[in-house]
């Protein structure tokens, strides 16, 4: 069972993916982390986010070691722990720079495939912005989650507390989503993939109707 979901930033996919991964016993990938992950990379190394092709290298050589279980998730880059680090705002303020250079999302594409496949029995969750369309377009749940803007800032900053302020806030959930659309389109679903709109919906209500697709696809 391999179940993929997209959406922009606050609709609440990490959350919707662990928990249905939890429930159902598979296994869970947190694709951007990965990106975020080689973001430290680069920056680590004194990378300029300019310098294009830097950048690429810096992606290719990455070693990036992602745990895939939803209960104890961590993620390693060139052999340092980063999963406390990847969430701070200076990852969120850089991370645009991988995704929107197209040789750094191939190179990550490739690396997710090989993950989702190594764990397609029993299965995976596995979130994004394109893994219905490009990472796993046949796997045989594919949902696009949306929200309002109000709903996902209201998200975004009861997540993020005291270490953003207004403009920070704004800058990570619709800065970063225009220019992570530059590459990827994750606010129409593509064909086969169903829509899931949850801006009145609880993290629980959510988490319940993917079960619910999947259990009704895998019927
Ligand atoms: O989901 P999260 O906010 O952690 O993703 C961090 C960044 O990684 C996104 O802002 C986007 O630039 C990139 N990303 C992507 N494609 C994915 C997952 C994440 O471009 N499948």
């Amino acid at each position: 069972m391999i179940i993929a979901i997209d959406g922009p930033s606050g609709v609440g996919k990490s959350s919707t993916a662990k928990g249905v991964a939890r429930a159902l016993g598979l296994g869970y990938l947190d694709t951007g982390a990965m990106y975020r992950a080689v973001t430290v990379a680069f920056l680590d190394a004194g990378v300029e986010p300019s310098d294009t092709a830097a950048v690429i290298a810096a992606t290719r050589s990455a070693d990036i070691d992602i745990s895939v279980d939803p209960d104890d998730f961590w993620v390693r880059v060139n052999g340092r722990d980063v999963t406390t680090e990847i969430r701070e705002p200076y990852v969120s303020a850089k991370v645009s720079t991988v995704s929107t250079i197209a040789e750094c999302r191939a190179d990550l594409v490739k690396r997710q495939r090989d993950i989702i496949m190594a764990h397609a029995d029993p299965g995976i969750v596995a979130e994004g912005r394109d893994i219905t369309t490009v990472v796993a377009p046949d796997a045989p749940v594919r949902i696009l989650m949306s929200a309002s803007e109000a709903a996902r800032l209201a998200r975004r900053k009861q997540e993020l507390g005291q270490k953003v302020d207004e403009a920070q806030l704004v800058d990570q959930v619709l800065r970063r989503d225009r220019d992570d659309s530059k590459l990827v389109n994750f606010t129409t679903a593509a064909d086969g993939v169903i829509s899931l709109d949850n801006s009145d919906l609880t993290k629980e209500q959510t988490i319940q109707l993917v079960i619910d697709i999947a259990k009704g696809v895998a019927k």
